[in-house]
């Protein structure tokens, strides 16, 4: 019997939601199985835990994460309190607690799915973003706050270190694709320091990978070829931010925030890494049953790939292109279907394979 431990942190809003009707597939995937078994352990780490008690993550509480398999996160935000607490107290504890440096988003056409972007079915991608520094460093400051002279900075920091490791990760992931192709993101005409480096150690690892052909875009440009010529782009490394928003965008082209997945990983294994969908809270839809599981079941493929259960893994992304080409979809797809009857459907076939 394999036994995987898997810490499961629902979050707010539909992260709650979405991950409850996640568990239930990988469980109906342990059944069939037979040899494989899944020991859940749920934390209540969320706004509701933060606004009782004054903390979304107890004392000790990464140490213990620390000795979970893989982490299966939903989402964190609440309308009672400010968006930039509960992403840097919660969802950014773990990913730099846990140096998960490298956040992996895969972008698809699932079968049955509509785009509303002419030629979506050639998307393909993956993008990889840096995960640790960047934009994202919590550096910077305000000061004469409130007065009429105030003045905010938010200073990014880009690393030698971290800008490689991100750029080797994206040329190994790039190497592993039957394309082997790699587009640079950055923004280096008007900034002149942080992303000429990015670009500079982008060709320098590039000489390690003679195998893989690569170009370079600037982030505004490659909006546009995104939505132009999805067909020419393979994998994508971008930075915190930059493949923050482009990964959104991805996620709306090939249909629905509802659908995408997304890994962030700690490549050396020091610490678990770290599975959720992309999308948010969601305070429009919470609690109506209504929200789209699918982001969560490809999000549970992508852990088990993780957790070395490869065949599981294609056995689950099999049965989630089944149920999208079934046409039974919620209502960000065009459809009726609700949360528990997409997670029904998805769970009966299982079974039934
Ligand atoms: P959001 O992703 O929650 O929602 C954006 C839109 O997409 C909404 O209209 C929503 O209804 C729709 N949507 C998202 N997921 C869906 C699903 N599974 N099925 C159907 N429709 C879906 O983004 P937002 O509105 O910008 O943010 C809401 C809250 O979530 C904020 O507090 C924000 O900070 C937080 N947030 C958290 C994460 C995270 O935890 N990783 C990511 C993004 C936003
Ligand atoms: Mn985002």
């Amino acid at each position: 019997m394999r036994s995987h431990r898997i810490a499961v942190i629902p979050g707010d809003g539909i992260g709650q939601e979405v991950i409850e009707a996640g568990k239930k597939v990988l469980s109906a995937l342990a059944e069939k199985s037979g040899d494989l078994r899944f020991e859940f352990v749920d934390f209540d780490w969320s706004s509701q835990r933060h606004l009782e008690k004054g903390e979304y993550i107890p004392a000790g509480g990464l140490d213990e994460l620390s000795r979970f398999d893989a982490i299966y996160f939903g989402a964190v935000g609440s309308q009672d309190v400010p968006d930039h607490i509960s992403l840097w107290e919660l969802r950014l504890a773990i990913c730099q607690g846990f140096d998960q440096y490298a956040n992996v988003r895969p972008a698809r056409v699932l079968p049955g799915v509509n785009s509303r972007l002419k030629g979506a079915e050639d998307i393909d991608w993956i993008i990889v973003r840096e995960n640790s520094e960047g934009e994202y460093s919590g550096n910077g400051g305000r000061v004469h706050q409130g007065f009429p002279d105030e003045v905010g900075t938010e200073v990014s920091v880009f690393t030698r270190k971290g800008v490689e490791r991100i750029h080797r990760f994206a040329f190994q992931l790039a190497q592993s694709r039957p394309r082997k192709q790699l587009t640079l993101v950055t923004k280096s005409n008007a900034q002149r320091y942080g992303m000429v480096l990015w670009d500079e150690v982008f060709f320098e690892v590039a000489k390690d990978y003679p195998d893989v052909s690569i170009d370079r875009e600037l982030v505004d440009a490659v909006t546009t070829r995104m939505v132009l010529k999805p067909e020419t782009m393979d994998v994508i490394v971008a930075t915190n931010l930059h493949a923050d928003i482009l990964s959104d965008l991805a996620a709306a082209l090939s249909g629905s925030l509802g659908i995408a997945p997304t890994a962030n990983l700690n490549p050396a294994g020091t610490f678990p890494s770290m599975f959720e969908p992309i999308h948010g809270s969601a305070f429009d839809i919470a609690g109506k049953g209504i929200a789209n599981p699918v982001g969560s079941f490809w999000t549970a493929a992508m852990m088990l790939e993780h957790l070395g259960e490869s065949t599981v893994a294609e056995r689950l992304m099999a049965a989630i292109e089944r149920l999208t080409a079934s046409g039974l979809q919620t209502k960000d797809l065009g459809g009726t279907a609700t949360t528990r009857d997409v997670t029904q459907a998805i769970c009966a076939d299982i079974e039934r394979q």
